[in-house]
C-alpha cells in the first residue's frame, strides 16, 4: 500500500493549516463531504454574521442599515479581490449572480471591439456559460468558434492557437475547468490572445479560494465567479466580477441600473455610470449573499491562498495516489491531469457505474459529486478536509466496489 492511515493522520498532525476546520460549522463529524466544490461549507464567523445581518442590522436598524450595506458590494469586492484574485482596490465588486455578470462582462467586452465577430468559447465549458454565449452570438450576429478541448485533460495552446486570429472580439474561458479540474495558465493564456488583439472574459467559479489567481499581473481584462464553492458564501450567495482599471472607462454596462449610478440617490433623468467597477452593479444586490462573501473572506484569508493551494495539491494528488493503488484496478480511470500543476483542487474518476457508486458512497456518510458522463467528482476543499477523510473515503469507495454494493442501487440512482 502506498500509503497507511496512520501516514494520513501524521500529515493531519503536521498540517500547517489543520486549525482552518475548527473555524468551520461541522454538525455531522461523522460526514466525509467532498462536494465542497459545489457548495462549500459554512464558518462560524459566516453563520453569525448572518445571524447579524438578519437580526441587528434588518429587525433591528431597517432601513439605517443601508448606511453600511450601501458600500458592502465594494469593500467585500476589495477584500475578495485582495484575497484571492491578486487585484488592487477598485476593481472587484461583489453583485448578482454568476450568469447575470458573465452576460455584463461578456457584452461590455464585444463593445470594446465592435469590427470582431467572433466569440471563442469552450464545447466543454460550465453549461450557463455555453448557453448565454449562445443567445449572445444569437442576438448579436455574432459566430461562435468553439474549441476543441480534452474534456479530462483541458485546453491545450495549440488548441487555443487554432482558434485565434484577428476576427476574434473574445474568448470566454474558464480556469478551472468544473469536471475534470483541468486548470489553465491565466497569464499565458491571456497574453495569447491578447497578441490577436482580442479580450478574455474569465469565468473563475472553480478556481476562485483554490487556486492562486493573478489577474493585475496577467493583464486581465474582466473576470466573474461564485463565492458558494470553494469561498464557502452560502447557497447561491452573490457572485463578483472584476474588470481592470485601465478599461472601466469604456466598458458599459448592458444592464444599467441605479446601483450603477454615478450620483444614485439625484434621481436624475439620465444614466451617468460610476467612473469605477461600481458601474457593472444593476439593482440592489442581496445583502445577505455580500455579507456571507466578506465573512467568508475574513475566514479564509488568515489561511492564504498559497497554503489552501498548497493543501489542496496534497490532498488530490493522495486521492490520485489511492485511487492507482486501489481503483484502477477495479475498472476506474482517472479522468483529470495527472499534473498538479495543471489541476485544481477537485479530480474526476471514471467508472461506468458512478452514479451508482455515488449513491452508494453517500450511504456511508460519503458525499461525492457526480458529473455525467460517469464521472464521480471529488473534491476535497483544503480549507476542512483532513488527509485521513480522504484515506477513509477511498476506502469506503474501494470496498464498496468490491462488495459489489453499488449494483443494488437502483438504476435512477435513487438512495434507498
Ligand atoms: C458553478 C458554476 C457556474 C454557476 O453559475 P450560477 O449563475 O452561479 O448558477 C457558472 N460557471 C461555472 C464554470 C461554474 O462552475
Amino acid at each position: 500500500v502506498v500509503v497507511t492511515r496512520e501516514d494520513c493522520l501524521a500529515r493531519d498532525a503536521q498540517d500547517p493549516i489543520a486549525w482552518l476546520r475548527a473555524e468551520f460549522a461541522i454538525p455531522d463529524p461523522g460526514v466525509i463531504y467532498l462536494d465542497g466544490n459545489s457548495l462549500g461549507r459554512p464558518s462560524n464567523k459566516t453563520l453569525a454574521r448572518l445571524e447579524h445581518v438578519l437580526h441587528e442590522q434588518w429587525a433591528a436598524g431597517l432601513v439605517e442599515s443601508w448606511d453600511d450595506w450601501i458600500t458592502l458590494p465594494l469593500r467585500a469586492g476589495d477584500a475578495l479581490g485582495g484575497a484571492f484574485l491578486g487585484a488592487a482596490p477598485g476593481q472587484v465588486v461583489v453583485c448578482d449572480g454568476v450568469t447575470t455578470n458573465l452576460f455584463k462582462a461578456i457584452r461590455a467586452a464585444l463593445e470594446l471591439r465592435p469590427g470582431r465577430r467572433v466569440i471563442v468559447a469552450d464545447p466543454d465549458d460550465f453549461p450557463t456559460d455555453r448557453y448565454l454565449i449562445a443567445e449572445i452570438a444569437r442576438d448579436r450576429g455574432l459566430t461562435i468558434r468553439w474549441l476543441s478541448s480534452d474534456i479530462d485533460e483541458g485546453l491545450t495552446p495549440a488548441a487555443l492557437a487554432e482558434a485565434l486570429d484577428d476576427e476574434v472580439a473574445l474568448a470566454c474561458l474558464s480556469l478551472v475547468a468544473y469536471r475534470s479540474g483541468a486548470f489553465l495558465d491565466l497569464a499565458a493564456v491571456t497574453e495569447q490572445v491578447h497578441d490577436v488583439g482580442a479580450l478574455v472574459v474569465w469565468d473563475l467559479c472553480h478556481a476562485v479560494g483554490a487556486v492562486p489567481i493573478a489577474l493585475d499581473a496577467a493583464g486581465a481584462d474582466l473576470a466573474v465567479g461564485c463565492t458558494y464553492k470553494y469561498v464557502n458564501a452560502g447557497p447561491g450567495a452573490t457572485g463578483f466580477l472584476y474588470a481592470a482599471s485601465g478599461l472601466h472607462a469604456d466598458l458599459r454596462n448592458p444592464m444599467p441600473g441605479w446601483m450603477g449610478q454615478t450620483r444614485q440617490f439625484a434621481m436624475g433623468p439620465t444614466y451617468d455610470p460610476d467612473p469605477g467597477v461600481r458601474r457593472f452593479m444593476t439593482g440592489s444586490t442581496p445583502m445577505l449573499g455580500v455579507a456571507g462573501v466578506d465573512s467568508a473572506v475574513e475566514t479564509l484569508a488568515p489561511a492564504g491562498i498559497e497554503a489552501l493551494r498548497t493543501k489542496g495539491v496534497a490532498l488530490t494528488e493522495l486521492l490520485i495516489a489511492l485511487h492507482d493503488a486501489w481503483l484502477a484496478p477495479l475498472g476506474f480511470r482517472l479522468a483529470s491531469p495527472r499534473d498538479a500543476a495543471r489541476r485544481g483542487s477537485h479530480v474526476s474518476l471514471e467508472h461506468p457505474q458512478a452514479l451508482a457508486m455515488s449513491q452508494a458512497l453517500r450511504r456511508h456518510g460519503v458525499v461525492p459529486d457526480y458529473r455525467v458522463p460517469d464521472r464521480l467528482r471529488l473534491g476535497p476543499a483544503p480549507a476542512y478536509t483532513r488527509f485521513v477523510d480522504v484515506y477513509d473515503a477511498m476506502l469506503v469507495l474501494r470496498d464498496l466496489v468490491l462488495a459489489g454494493e453499488h449494483l443494488a442501487v437502483p438504476e435512477d440512482g435513487t438512495v434507498t
